[in-house]
């Protein structure tokens, strides 16, 4: 790098950052800024004399913004230097134990929100400040007083800062995403982007609506005479702080990397994003040895994620035809690896989304993979277009039979039953694993036998003979004999996969298992008024179920005498305090709220999604709202989660106390819970 290149670098990410930190709209990924920071760093080690006083390894965050009031933190707030590999680990935990022997690491999660100073004083919350510059940030203290998990008082009259992480939980993000779209507002990129925008909001009504979540993970200034950070922590917690699903204290680098790839395991499984784990020596007193660079603690790094974030280009955008008609885009991008997978693909939902986000055919755009979620793209990097992407048109034929398509704004529909498109989909849904599950019916096959014309509908399967498969290009004995004989073991199926394969508007798999579990295989008899009953089930369900049978009654009655669907057989519960009655859950439990319900089903209690008079029970945890409040209004017995646990383990068959330890809505347990 010359020093003009290290010159623009360090431009470049002043703007990154600006973008990042001060207006909370990223106009690149995480990763893209640290690919440059590091060559910045680089060209600082070899010249040291040329460093820019600006330079973005000289400083923690950004200017705090002029529209809040600046405060000052009691003591400075840091940034944490990144370790990407085993080999960057190992030099920083050598640098380390080379001169303090036997330290320990706590390890913990490291959170993907926005840095909040808490300072308490006299028992009370005095200030809430953003980390800022590291030296003064923004004084948010009425936004912070919204947060539930944020204590307004503590029991310790010292005066004390009490540093963490905002955060809003995935499922969160998604719902206010979704409500922004409603409302045709911009949407945010990420959870993390979410939650630093929620917190640094001038109306603080908005702020209170937006569900943030304050995890603790440091202490400023105080006059603590506990020895070590993970102690210290605990102290923190019992003041009435969250406390993360998965901490443990390491003795080595092996030790901290084993550690390192199970919580990378169960990373999805968190409520919230996780960027990476914190590393952080455990004594106070060799932290205060160690001390800090100018913008890190020397004794405490963030050993980052594989990022879920990268850029691409929008090569093209091709139109899907579903089996009910709807045209669906989908953006072909320059493949990306994403954790290991390669990308080519990702949902566009619709095309108001493609003009609300104003998304253009060349356009640079950041895609996000997590887990197993179909790829999105979060962002348009309009700011580097070059005047030759191309507008998305809104198609007015159906790209498959060419008829002419109804647009209803956020759906575009072919409207025509026999479009090959529409049949071909329906009868591969039909096939799929979540409807009657027929081994080697896949897409290929399925539309090699409507080319042929032997099928035309899902009825016609079932009358295909040897000699007609045998008839296809690639269709040997065996295989055809497979196939015939995989299509006539859908007889006899379960009777939720029947009504699932029907393809009802709205009705997926949950809903299939709730009417197959009220009414058996006859649920097309049920009235309005008994669907309506349904824990899930609304107007436009009930709706939906009721035009479906009566338009398909033939297809219907068809269908149930080719596959012979099997209705479960009720396993009475023995008695027990919840057989019969009505629960709702509320709040977040320390095991994932299926958990409990399936529980609470197992033991013949009907748990319900709303609170009402007929509700017997109201079981809560942190952070319970409105259905706690509704409880109490009406009378309701609320149980704490320890109290419904400890009526359970009067019931012999409560599988609870073993999954108690898991990290929150992950179902697994983890090897390391606690300190140890
Ligand atoms: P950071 O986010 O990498 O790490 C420090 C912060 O981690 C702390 O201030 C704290 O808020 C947080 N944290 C979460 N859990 C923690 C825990 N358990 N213990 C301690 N701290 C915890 O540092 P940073 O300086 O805020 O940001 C640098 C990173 O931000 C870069 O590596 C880059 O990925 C990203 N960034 C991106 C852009 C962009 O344009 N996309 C721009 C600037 C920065």
């Amino acid at each position: 790098m010359t020093h003009t290149e290290y010159q623009n670098a360090v431009e470049l990410l002043k703007k990154y950052s600006y973008h990042y930190y001060v207006l909370d709209d990223p106009i690149t990924t995480d990763e893209e800024y640290d690919i440059l920071y590091h060559k910045v760093v680089a060209y600082e080690h070899e010249n040291p004399s040329h460093i820019l006083a600006d330079s973005p390894t000289q400083r923690v965050g950004d200017q705090p913004q002029e529209k809040f009031d600046k405060a000052r933190h009691l003591s400075r707030m840091w940034s944490l230097e990144d370790l990407f590999n085993r080999d960057e680990l190992d030099t920083w935990v050598n640098r380390i134990t080379k001169v303090y022997g036997n330290v320990t690491f706590g390890c913990e999660p490291k959170f993907d929100g926005a840095s909040l100073n808490l300072i308490y004083e006299g028992g009370r919350l005095s200030q809430a400040i953003t980390r800022g510059d590291g030296v003064e940030g923004e004084d948010v203290t009425q936004n912070a007083k919204t947060i539930q998990s944020i204590p307004l008082s503590i029991d310790y009259a010292g005066r004390i800062e009490i540093r963490g992480e905002v955060v809003i939980f995935k499922d969160d993000f998604e719902q206010i995403n979704e409500e922004r779209l409603k409302n045709g507002e911009s949407l945010f990129a990420n959870p993390r982007n979410a939650a630093a925008g929620s917190l640094r909001q001038l109306d603080t009504r908005i702020t209170a609506s937006r569900r943030l979540v304050f995890m603790p993970y440091g202490i400023g200034e105080n006059s603590l005479d506990i020895p070590n950070l993970s102690e210290r922590m605990e102290w923190v917690y019992a003041l009435g702080f969250r406390r993360p699903a998965m901490r443990h204290v390491c003795r080595s680098a092996e030790e901290i990397e084993g550690f390192y790839q199970e919580m990378l395991g169960v990373r999805d499984t968190f409520e919230m994003l996780l960027d990476g784990m914190v590393i952080k020596v455990d004594s106070i007193s060799v932290q205060d040895e160690l001390g800090y660079t100018v913008k890190n603690p020397r004794w405490a790094a963030a050993y980052k994620f594989p990022a879920i974030e990268k850029l691409t280009v929008l090569r093209d955008v091709i139109l899907q035809v579903g089996r009910s008609g709807v045209v669906t885009p989908v953006a072909i991008v320059e493949p990306v690896d994403i954790e290991g997978v390669t990308v080519e693909r990702s949902t566009l939902h619709n095309f108001d989304e493609i003009q609300r986000k104003d998304i253009r055919i060349g356009d640079k755009v950041i895609i996000l993979r997590s887990g197993d979620v179909i790829p999105k793209i979060v962002k348009v990097i309009a700011s580097e277009r070059t005047g030759s992407e191309a507008v998305v048109p809104r198609p007015t034929h159906c790209p498959v039979c060419g008829s002419e398509l109804l647009d209803e704004g956020a759906l575009i529909k072919c409207q025509n039953l026999s479009c090959e498109a529409r049949v071909v989909n329906s009868i591969i849904y039909f096939a799929s694993k979540q409807c009657l599950n027929i081994d080697g019916l896949g897409d290929k096959i399925v539309e090699a036998l409507h080319k042929a014309g032997l099928v035309h509908d899902v009825s016609d399967l079932f009358s295909l003979t040897m000699e007609q498969l045998l008839s296809l290009e690639g269709f040997k004995e065996k295989k055809s004999r497979n196939l015939i004989d995989a299509i006539a073991a859908a007889r006899g199926c379960e009777c939720w996969r029947f009504i699932n394969a029907l393809g009802i508007e709205h009705i997926g798999e949950v809903a299939s298992k709730t009417l197959c579990g009220a009414f058996g295989t006859a649920f097309d008899t049920a009235s309005r008024e008994e669907i309506l009953a349904l824990e899930g089930f609304g107007g436009e369900m009930v709706e939906s179920i009721l035009e479906f049978v009566r338009v398909n009654g033939e297809k219907i009655e068809t269908l149930r005498s080719i596959l012979s669907p099997v209705a479960p057989v009720k396993i009475e519960a023995a008695e027990n305090p919840f057989k019969g009655k009505s629960v709702v859950i509320t709040g977040t439990m320390s095991v994932p709220r299926d958990v409990i319900k399936n529980l609470l089903e197992s033991l013949g209690a009907k748990v319900a999604s709303s609170v009402s008079k007929k509700t017997d029970y109201v079981v809560y945890g942190e952070d319970a709202g409105s259905k706690y409040d509704k409880a109490v209004e009406l009378g309701v017995a609320l149980l704490t989660e320890s109290a419904f646990r400890e009526m359970c383990e009067a019931d012999a068959s409560a599988p609870l106390a073993d999954e108690a330890t898991a990290p929150q809505g992950s179902g697994v347990k983890p090897k390391y819970s606690l300190f140890d």
